[in-house]
């Protein structure tokens, strides 16, 4: 049996940021990771000449403190490139007619009586407590909200943003400080996946991929972990950094009390469908995104901020429930391509936390919870403080200081 500092379980964002905190501490750090990919939402979906999309998450700021830390300590950041032009282009699909926006083109198409009326009153009263449908339709009045705000929202996370709370734990956005020596929003060569991969490579930290953790087993000298192929880890520390579904599952035996917790949480799945396509069939301009008012799906994302000049690429995010045909038919029509076109598209599934009100509140429960067990034993991912990666970092490099403290015994 392997033996070890921490054990972290799951190689996205998430697992990666913890392993990269416990290994420049000094620790010896084992990853798991089920898939034979790092990475989990970072999903840089790569050709065999190179060219890359985004299947997942695709946009990172300046404001990512921890991400660019990260990055910058494992060289990742040699390899930053800014977003172009059309970061600040998106379209609007509404009742089959496309408008191609930019923020101020979206603001011209407001009711500015509606704002008149509800901004001075909804700035009054402030986000705390508020979903985000009260507290931006109070912001711009009700018709703005519906007809032009919720449809970008609900591209953010993939779902109705509307029961999402405005601020705090499980909001969309956040007020961080700007890193400004670094372009405002940017991505990596090869991909945001490039930076996962990168991190692989600290010292102290050895990763295993397609390796599965099923089992977490606490006993008086630590932790023993069993993971598929019959293979078994002892570690003082584990850091479960699975998504949620996947962690409920692994606690609920010997941290049942927690796991019913963590259930408390709801998530919605999301199926990704992406295509790379000859530039000369793509009819579309360059933009960063198209969202539609009422479709079978949140959004469509390009890789246009980092123009290629032979090809385009789409990641498509479905809503759940629909048939392969069905998703590749509706990409057909809004690409105006011939549906064998699209024989290549790739495909993803994915559950993500769909935080409501109250979610700071659950979250408090669950820290409690962890706080009050006997190991040290360390929960994070994209259902703490929110979505966001850095979100998920921010959260990973708390839970390290919790559990590697001296005063934990
Ligand atoms: C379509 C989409 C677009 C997004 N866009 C953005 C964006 O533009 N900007 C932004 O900031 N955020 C974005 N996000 C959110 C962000 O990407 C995610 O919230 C974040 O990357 C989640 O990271 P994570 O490590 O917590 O979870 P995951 O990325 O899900 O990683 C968990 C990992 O655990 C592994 N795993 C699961 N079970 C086991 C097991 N039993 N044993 C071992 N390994 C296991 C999985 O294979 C996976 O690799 C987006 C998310 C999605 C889905």
């Amino acid at each position: 049996m392997e033996k070890c500092d921490v054990v972290v379980v799951g190689g996205g964002i998430s697992g990666m940021a913890f392993a990269w905190k416990a290994a420049q501490s000094g620790r010896e750090v084992l990853l798991l990771e089920r898939s034979d990919r790092l990475g989990g939402c970072l999903h840089s979906h790569r050709l065999d000449d190179g060219f890359w999309f985004e299947m997942g998450a695709h946009t990172t700021y300046n404001s990512y403190s921890g991400l660019l830390e990260i990055a910058a300590a494992t060289g990742a950041t040699d390899n930053l490139i800014p977003r172009g032009p059309a970061r600040a282009q998106f379209g609007l699909l509404h009742r089959g007619e496309y408008s191609w926006l930019t923020p101020p083109r979206l603001l011209l198409k407001f009711s500015w009586i509606g704002i008149l009326f509800s901004f001075p009153f909804g700035i009054l009263r402030g986000k705390e407590k508020k979903t985000m449908s009260e507290y931006y339709g109070g912001l711009l009045g009700r018709g703005n909200y519906e007809r032009f705000l919720r449809p970008f929202l609900a591209a953010v996370p993939s779902q109705s943003a509307d029961g999402f709370p405005a601020a705090g734990p499980g909001s969309l956005f956040k007020k961080r400080t700007r890193r400004e020596e670094y372009p405002r929003s940017f991505g990596f060569e090869g991909g945001l996946q490039s930076v996962c991969e990168k991190a692989a490579g600290t010292a102290n930290l050895t990763v295993k991929r397609g390796v599965e953790v099923e089992g977490i087993l606490p006993g008086a000298e630590g932790f023993t972990v069993k993971a598929s192929g019959g293979s078994e880890y002892k570690a003082d520390v584990v850091s479960v950094a699975a998504p949620l579904p996947a962690a409920i599952s692994l606690l609920r035996d010997d941290f049942s009390a927690l796991a019913a917790t963590l259930g408390e949480v709801e998530t919605v799945d999301i199926e990704s469908v992406g295509v790379v396509l000859p530039r000369e069939k793509c009819w579309m301009p360059e933009i960063a995104f198209l969202v539609p008012t009422d479709d079978i799906f949140w959004s469509a994302v390009t890789r246009d901020p980092f123009p290629d000049l032979e090809r385009r690429a789409f990641a498509f995010h479905f809503k759940p429930g629909h048939s392969r045909e069905e998703k590749l038919r509706r990409m057909a029509e809004i690409l105006k391509v011939d549906a064998g076109e699209l024989e290549g598209a790739v495909e993803k599934r994915l559950s993500i936390p769909a935080p409501a009100r109250g979610h700071g509140e659950l979250i408090a429960k669950i820290d409690v919870g962890l706080s009050s067990v006997p190991w040290r034993l360390a929960l994070t991912g994209n259902y703490f403080q929110g979505l966001a990666i850095e979100d998920c970092i921010q959260r990973s490099f708390e839970e390290c200081a919790r559990v590697l403290s001296p005063e934990i015994s």
